[in-house]
């Protein structure tokens, strides 16, 4: 067939490979390729391609690793398609199904639940409140009072979780991943026994239900096939994060890979201690004899010079099967390898460096701070706020994630879903004279149907709970029954009425978080409803308040900080790589094993390839310990050790000593001689 002009149009720009990509059949495609060689911009096209060419659009499934990844990218596929639609007459469409695995799987259990006995107005737990539950479920059986010391909820849940996403037994996950805590074989089965029997009464499901029952879903004789019939196309990108139950899941979608396509980067896998296996991307081919490979070599992303230290980088690396790549796009310095006396040196280097940046023309939108671990970027934030440079922080502790908007959002969860155990222990004991033992007992009288929380209006609180109490089991019930359809706004605001007079006694700083419960109570008015305000605030929690508050204004512009981990697939003019010294990357808590630092590197070169024309990697040589309070106590780091001297010679050294003087006091510019790699690892641990 004689291509139109559309999709010659649409087409135009890329690469005969990528090309092939965009226009392949409907057999199983993998694309395994490096990074910035445009797998996900193959993707985007491919679902324009699919659409102009008469796929409609609502059988389109489209999997991405972050929610922010699944908008960016369908808002790529409208750019595409509107091109096309000036041509074909045909109109851009945002119906194509597109969200993270926990995303759509929440979605099609709301559609579909039912024919499996599924409560339609099943709440989800977010990894907190499944810890919280595991701890009321361990408690109850009394394995927190046992003489030697049982694993924390924490690890009781990582456990858990780990045996659901790898599908794997608990004696081998507990060898491989928790070795101090064999021996509780017997009594961690009889736990999640019970936290599965639990949260079944409750009627919640947490994260890694919602893909067990999208999986059971897709394996039930009736729903099934109906799932299946639903799509014509399954997408999927960053597949070399997904884990096994992930793989199933698809492979249970597209059982004979027919409309599969799938790309990912084995040199980018950084979630195995989610339990992601590279090996779904690699075996790929054998679960789909007939998979068309494609590779792309040529980076597009970054200049040449950034590209070939971070070939170097991933070139220690053991095990690798994508090639090095390479980019035409020359010229621009080499990378930075930034020699800072200290962690104020390197703060004032960044944010120097940052503001030159922005004076040549770059937005700070285009700029970005990255991190291996959320509390490397304290002391920067506190200066970019000194300074009033905006920022906008990802990964790490959310705005919802914060006491007392979780606070706040279990009097709404509660009222949705009254059996919610872990909302109602939220909720009951801030009131004052209300502790955990009269919470328990008075969410064993909530009631099933009609007035659930009839029982408390008869209840005799103690005299602490006197005053407040009366406003409590009136907001409940009035959220619960008639007031459930009243605004979201109007339920937060009634919410806000009685639980703020409460902050100063819960908690500091009672005033920034009372402006962030108005936040919410404005941000609440773009949620179609209750339910879906509460899913999606738990599925993707939002990082600050600006996330809710709608697309930026196009003269606001901010400073990205990030994760490493929250940076995947994401690419900024200016890259600052921060704290790169050994301890932190590698993560002294990840360098118990090859595999775990093998990890890293990869984590590390996920990092350098993030940037397109500059990159400056960062390495404090020094760290003060606050903790202890004396302000010259220290400990000397050492660069990270991924950087090895062939890899060093690959950047420009720098040194900017902004934070010294000619008469600094001597002490502070000793050199860091006689030391050992050794002994400097030990001291700099257990800085933070
Ligand atoms: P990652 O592995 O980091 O997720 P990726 O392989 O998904 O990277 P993309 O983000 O799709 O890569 O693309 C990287 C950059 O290269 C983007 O800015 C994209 O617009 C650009 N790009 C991709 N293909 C081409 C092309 N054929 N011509 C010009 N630019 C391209
Ligand atoms: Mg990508």
């Amino acid at each position: 067939m004689a291509e139109t002009p559309s999709v010659e149009q649409l087409l135009s720009g890329l690469n005969p490979q990528q090309r092939a990509a965009v226009t392949h059949g409907r057999g199983p495609l993998l694309i395994v390729a490096g990074a910035g060689t445009g797998k996900t911009a193959t993707l985007v096209h491919r679902v324009a391609w699919l659409i102009a060419q008469g796929t409609e659009p609502g059988r389109i499934l489209l999997l991405t690793f972050t929610r922010r990844a699944a908008a960016e990218m369908l808002r790529r596929a409208d750019g595409v398609l509107r091109e096309v639609a000036k041509t074909t007459g045909r109109g851009p469409s945002s119906r194509v199904w597109g969200g993270t695995f926990h995303a759509i799987a929440t979605r099609l259990l709301r559609r579909h639940g039912r024919a499996i006995g599924l409560a339609e107005g099943f709440s989800v737990h977010d990894r907190g409140d499944s810890e919280d539950l595991m701890n009321v479920v361990r408690t109850g059986l009394g394995l927190a009072k046992t003489d030697r010391r049982f694993p924390k909820k924490g690890t009781c849940m990582a456990i858990y979780s780990r045996c659901v996403n790898s599908r794997s037994k608990l004696e081998p996950v507990l060898e491989k991943a928790f070795p101090w805590c064999r021996g509780w074989e017997d009594e961690l089965k009889r736990l999640f026994d019970a936290y599965v029997d639990r949260k079944e009464s409750l009627g919640v499901l947490d994260y890694d239900d919602l893909l067990l029952y999208w999986h059971a879903l897709l394996g039930d004789e009736t729903v099934g096939p109906r799932i299946r019939e639903q799509f014509d196309c399954v997408l999927v990108d960053e597949y070399q994060d997904t884990n096994t139950l992930q793989a199933e899941i698809i492979h249970r979608l597209r059982p004979d890979g027919q409309g599969l396509t799938v790309v990912g980067d084995d040199a980018q896998s950084i979630y195995s201690f989610r339990a992601a296996t590279v090996r779904n991307i690699l075996d790929l081919p054998k679960r789909y004899p007939d998979t068309t490979l494609l590779t792309l070599e040529q980076n597009y992303r970054s200049r040449e010079p950034i590209l070939e230290a971070a070939n170097h980088v991933i070139g220690q690396a053991k095990e690798r099967f994508t090639k090095n790549l390479w980019s035409d796009r020359q010229g621009g310095g080499r990378p930075r390898l930034v020699a800072c006396e200290d962690e104020d040196d390197q703060t004032a280097y960044v944010v120097r460096r940052i503001l030159e940046h922005r004076e040549e023309g770059i937005d700070l939108r285009r700029q970005a701070v990255l991190f291996r671990a959320s509390h490397h970027s304290i002391l920067l934030e506190a200066e970019l706020t000194r300074r009033e440079i905006p920022f906008h922080k990802y990964g790490g502790l959310k705005f919802i994630e914060t006491a007392h908007i979780k606070d706040l959002l279990a009097f709404l969860r509660l009222a949705e879903n009254p059996r919610d155990v872990v909302a109602g222990l939220r909720v009951l004991p801030l009131v004052p004279g209300i502790g955990p033992a009269k919470a328990h007992a008075l969410m064993d009288m909530v009631g099933g149907s009609g007035e659930p929380f009839a029982a408390w209006k008869t209840w005799r609180p103690p005299e602490a709970a006197r005053a407040a109490w009366p406003a409590l089991v009136e907001l409940m019930t009035s959220l619960a029954g008639p007031g459930k359809n009243a605004g979201l706004p109007e339920q937060v605001h009634r919410v806000r009425a009685f639980y703020s007079p409460l902050l100063e006694q819960v908690y500091d700083n009672p005033v920034p978080r009372s402006r962030d419960l108005e936040q919410l109570e404005q941000i609440a008015s773009r949620y179609r409803g209750r339910r879906t305000m509460l899913t999606e605030l738990t599925l993707d929690p939002p990082s600050s308040t600006q996330d809710l508050a709608g697309p930026p204004l196009l003269d606001d512009d901010y400073l990205i900080l990030s994760t490493i981990h929250s940076a995947k697939g994401l690419e900024w003019d200016c890259v600052y790589v921060i704290h790169a010294v050994d301890g932190n990357i590698p993560s002294d808590m990840a360098t118990g094993s090859p595999e775990e630092i093998e990890e890293e590197l990869r984590l590390f070169y996920v990092a350098l390839t993030r940037a397109k024309n500059w990159l400056d990697v960062c390495c404090p040589l020094r760290y003060y310990n606050y903790q202890r309070g004396t302000s010259d106590a220290h400990g000397y780091a050492l660069p990270s050790r991924f950087i090895s001297d062939n890899v060093a010679k690959f950047f420009d050294r720098v040194t900017p000593g902004s934070s010294l003087t000619e008469d600094d006091e001597p002490e502070k510019r000793q050199p860091p001689t006689g030391l050992t790699s050794e002994t400097i690892r030990r001291r700099t641990k257990g800085l933070w």
